[in-house]
């Protein structure tokens, strides 16, 4: 079962945590409407948020398509008015969505046999709002982590959704081809004075923490190499770590 905070009024997180793994989505409270951000890693997942939902009409929205943020759809008691994401998400449901799904349960028997894959329905290429009726969730692609990566910045609130656009303790890069238009991204954010507070779907939800750190750690990795990283990395972030210098390797010897 996922912890549930209420960390601002309408505002919940709901984190699930193995003990080498935390995930974290996010639920906001229109007077309208609702929006769950991510349905994280099985149906159990969700559980706790219909008791919050009540009868209030919600969307679903995939912040990308991997594994550890769209798996728990299944899990709703009412379906969403809609499951909301980038087209590239929905492409994936055709494709590596399934087959990851595959993977794992032949890995691990029984253990994922619960998920059902359910691809978006509502689906966007830049942009698309969410009016909930008092506060607005802002899709906006920010492809990077992922090519199907979205964010969600609440104006109300000064808030952005990152979903893995930006981690603590580092990002995880599977696309380098795509590294400096991931920055740009980022940097855009950044740019915004009114963006108080920005939580990741990993990591630190302190202040604007996660995107500020992911800037330094992606423009060191294409840059100086001067990593400002803590002291001890658990063994994902450090093998992570490896990759992303690995893949950026690759990317300086293609360019010479
Ligand atoms: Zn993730």
């Amino acid at each position: 079962m996922p912890q549930l905070q209420e960390i601002r009024p309408n505002l919940w997180l709901y984190e699930v945590e193995y003990p080498d793994f935390s995930v974290r989505g996010a639920l906001v409270l229109g007077q309208r409407c609702a929006a769950v951000w991510d349905s994280l890693t099985q149906p159990d997942d969700m559980a706790a948020l219909s008791g919050i939902l009540g009868e209030k009409p919600f969307y679903l929205v995939y912040s990308h398509a991997d594994w550890d943020h769209c798996w728990g759809t299944g899990g709703f008691r009412r379906a969403p008015a809609a499951i909301v994401g980038h087209a590239e998400c929905r492409r994936r449901f055709d494709d590596d969505v399934p087959a990851t799904l595959r993977r794992m349960q032949l890995a691990e028997a029984g253990r994922w046999d619960a998920v059902r894959l359910v691809p978006p329905n509502l689906c966007f290429n830049t942009a698309l709002s969410l009016d909930l009726g008092g506060v607005t969730l802002e899709l906006r692609h920010l492809p990077g982590h992922t090519l199907d990566c979205i964010v969600g910045w609440i104006p109300e609130w000064g808030l952005l959704l990152g979903g893995d656009a930006f981690e603590t303790p580092l990002p995880v890069v599977n696309h380098v081809e795509i590294l400096d238009e991931w920055l740009e991204g980022l940097e855009a954010w950044s740019a915004r004075e009114e963006l108080r507070q920005a939580i990741p779907s990993h990591g630190s939800c302190a202040g604007r923490a996660a995107l500020t750190q992911s800037i330094a750690y992606l423009r060191a990795l294409s840059g100086d190499r001067n990593f400002d990283l803590p002291a001890t990395l658990d063994t994902f972030y450090a093998e992570t770590h490896q990759k992303n210098l690995a893949a950026a390797d690759d990317k300086l010897d293609r360019n010479d």
